[in-house]
């Protein structure tokens, strides 16, 4: 089932919550709505899922208006955040719930149900378990438990609001996995909200980065990452080290600091924040030559198997951080003697409209944390 929202808008009072969005949802894919709290992507969701009413814009299953129809109508499955499961009833009533309240007409058998449901417990790891209650159950558990309630009406679209938030960073890690799997298998066209960059680029075919009640970037995961299409996704995915400069006969210039690429030679006369991710900038003991700059090394910290080096450039002083291998960084600190040296490998330009002088004491790194950056640790 393919979705097509057109022209969206929603409002709560005077507040903007979704402005003009239009969006493309391709059948059986796996698609993560990705951005910071309060961007609008539960509300996106929810008007999906037909529990809001918009004001504006159409959505479409299957090129289908849905804007009359209810979530039943739309047979749409949701999983909420927190579990929201019956706590009164066992976890074999909790996933026939969808199907038992069915009309008569439309309610399978009570052995057809008793079998689906035993089906659905074992493609969700949890077969055994069917007579326990919500509460003797871990929360990973409960929420395999919501998954298999809302794939028991066979759903055309599954929605999943914020899946794994309330559990801890292993059962996080673990259940990706499994739903990645999960998907795989079903084919269910899902989409998911969260505001974890790390969970939608390792889960997701396809990232929507939303912000300020609307969308600024949709694409595979290494497009996001890669090619992000303005600076606010750039600082959004991931850290991001940003050098104030000018370009001056197509070479990025800030100090000795130089660039130039095809990107840069558009940019003649410009001022220009150049964006760079940690890895994209070259560093080694001695000067490479023109276009090197020397820094001052002003911490260390382990990531993982990188390392990551806090520096400023001795120049301007403008702070900047750079990842390495382990055996990189050994490397240079065998052979260093004072100052390293950097070198711009990659760095994607966006335009700025302040001035030269207000810029360089603008220069700064804007890291954003990973939100599981725990999970590394
Ligand atoms: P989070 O990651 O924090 O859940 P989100 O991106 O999912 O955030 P939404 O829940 O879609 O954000 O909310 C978008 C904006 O709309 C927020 O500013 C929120 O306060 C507001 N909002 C959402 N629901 C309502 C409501 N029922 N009444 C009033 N304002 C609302």
């Amino acid at each position: 089932m393919g979705i097509s929202i057109h022209n969206v808008s929603k409002t709560f009072g005077n507040f903007n919550a979704l402005q003009d969005v239009s969006l493309t949802i391709p059948s059986g894919k796996l698609v993560a709505l990705l951005g910071p709290s309060g961007s609008g992507k539960t509300t996106l969701l929810r008007l999906i899922a037909g529990l809001e009413q918009m004001e504006q814009g159409q959505i479409l299953f299957d090129g289908e208006d849905t804007t009359t129809k209810s979530i039943q109508e739309r047979q749409v499955g949701f999983v909420f955040q927190h579990y929201a499961l019956f706590r009164h009833m066992s976890v074999f009533d909790n996933v026939a719930f969808g199907l038992q309240v069915r009309s008569r007409t439309e309610r399978p058998a009570k052995t057809e149900i008793r079998a689906k449901v035993r089906e659905l417990l074992r493609l969700v790891q949890l077969d055994g378990l069917e007579s326990r209650f919500p509460a003797q159950l871990s929360g990973g558990q409960r929420q395999r438990v919501a998954l298999a309630r809302a794939l028991a009406i066979e759903p055309k679209v599954l929605l999943l609001d914020e899946p794994f938030g309330a559990l801890d960073a292993k059962v996080r890690q673990e259940l990706r996995k499994w739903l990645k799997q999960l998907h795989h298998a079903l084919q269910i066209t899902t989409v998911f909200v969260t505001h974890d960059q790390e969970e939608a680029l390792e889960m997701a075919d396809e990232v929507v980065i939303v912000n300020k009640g609307g969308i600024e970037q949709v694409g595979s995961p290494v497009e996001v990452y890669q090619r992000p299409a303005n600076p606010f996704v750039y600082s959004f995915l991931g850290r991001v080290n940003t050098f104030t400069g000018k370009v001056v006969a197509g070479e990025f210039q800030l100090g000795a600091l130089r660039y130039q690429t095809e990107d840069t030679r558009r940019w003649n006369n410009s001022h220009v924040v150049g964006y760079i991710r940690p890895h994209e900038l070259e560093v080694a003991p001695v000067s490479g030559g023109e276009g090197w700059a020397a820094a001052e090394l002003t911490h260390i910290s382990m990531i993982g198997p990188l390392v990551r080096l806090e520096c400023k450039l001795i120049e301007s002083g403008i702070p900047f951080e750079i990842e390495v291998s382990g055996e990189q960084y050994l490397e240079i600190t065998k052979q260093v003697k004072g100052n390293l040296y950097v070198n711009v490998k990659q760095m994607r330009l966006f335009a700025t409209k302040e001035s030269p002088i207000q810029l360089e004491e603008k220069n700064h790194i804007q890291s954003v944390s990973l939100a599981v950056s725990e999970l590394k640790a």
